[in-house]
């Protein structure tokens, strides 16, 4: 009876013990991460020599998991530097949820000395490539890691963009839609919550979770907000566009109460309900006529393309009244390309 009791008391004692136990850790890529801890690794993508570089911050109290990502393109730099600042900062014992940080998801891309978007062993472009396949090239088993390991683990997702060495870039951020009436709210509502002016709504990709093609995309269609954020341009790391970004990042995390904030409310943001492409008809040499975050009218002089002797053989005009939110900045252009884009509200 003595030893039954003393059986009982410490049964009583386990499970008071375990009310207040810490959360499991966070497993990721063979990676374990004990609650209230950070842990920065590099994880390898199967059968290939690729490895990306990841950190996890796993908070004490429960919340969501997201997924910050850098470098998709490898000639997209402000992101990085943003992530590498944003690691040092994160409050761990204040942290509800698991916060990842993917530093760079395509280092073979990036070092081509940020020459070039595309992965050089195969060619592609990893945003084009989602959900990806284990057994094919190197930037499809890309993929097939970031679904697997990432996006599949995560709540909530963000890929950080810029515009390469010859895109201008007005800073923006892409709110998509899939028809899914409460996951397109809240996936708005925190693209609002970034506080960036220039929010752009975007339902052009793919509903097909088995080939949802951009990064993004493939949360969005798993059920997850998936936003993409366009900051800094030229192939530039410019301090200011690093610091667009940290104020982004840190209200995007605030924004689904993962850490509390004193930062002001943002103002005055517009939502674009398209986005507009205007491609030159003939291959030449480009002559902007606009500027970048210019609000131009319905048939304004956007650019003209002349041939090699200076002849003007193109006038590229706006389909509609908005504001130039990209624009092509290097002056050899392809036939077909699409040079300058304009947001519409
Ligand atoms: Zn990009």
């Amino acid at each position: 009876m003595l030893l039954q009791s003393r059986y009982l008391i410490i049964a009583l004692c386990f499970f008071a013990s375990s009310a207040n136990a810490t959360r499991s850790p966070f497993e990721l890529a063979g990676n374990s991460i004990p609650a209230g801890q950070k842990r920065s690794f590099f994880a390898s993508v199967a059968d290939t020599d690729m490895q990306i570089p990841i950190t996890v911050f796993h908070g004490v109290k429960a919340g969501s998991v997201l997924t910050l990502s850098a470098g998709t393109h490898g000639d997209e730099f402000p992101a990085i530097t943003a992530l590498q600042r944003l690691r040092s900062e994160i409050d761990l014992t204040a942290l509800k949820g698991t916060l990842i940080l993917v530093h760079a998801a395509n280092l073979p891309a990036l070092h081509q000395y940020g020459l070039s978007a595309l992965h050089p062993g195969d060619n592609k472009n990893l945003n084009r490539e989602f959900p990806g396949n284990a057994n094919g090239s190197d930037t499809e088993r890309l993929a097939h890691f970031l679904t697997r390991e990432i996006v599949d683990r995560s709540d909530y997702f963000a890929d950080l963009h810029s515009g390469s060495a010859y895109q201008q870039l007005w800073p923006h951020i892409y709110a998509p839609f899939v028809g899914d009436e409460a996951l397109d709210a809240r996936t708005l509502a925190w693209a609002k919550a970034s506080g960036m002016r220039h929010v752009i709504l975007y339902g052009d990709r793919p509903r097909d979770p088995a080939n949802s093609i951009s990064y993004p995309n493939t949360a969005m269609t798993r059920g997850k907000p998936g936003l993409t954020l366009e900051i800094g341009d030229r192939g530039h790391n410019e301090e200011e566009d690093v610091l667009t970004y940290l104020d982004a990042l840190r209200r995007l995390i605030a924004g689904i109460d993962m850490l509390p904030t004193t930062l002001p409310a943002s103002e005055g943001q517009v939502i674009y309900k398209h986005l507009v492409d205007v491609e030159t008809p003939v291959t030449g040499i480009f002559e902007p006529h606009c500027k970048i975050g210019e609000l131009v009218n319905a048939g304004a002089l956007l650019g003209i393309v002349r041939d090699y002797f200076g002849e003007t053989i193109a006038e590229l005009r706006a389909p509609n009244r908005g504001v130039v939110l990209m624009l092509r900045h290097a002056p050899p252009v392809n036939k077909g390309a699409g040079l300058i884009s304009i947001g519409i509200e």
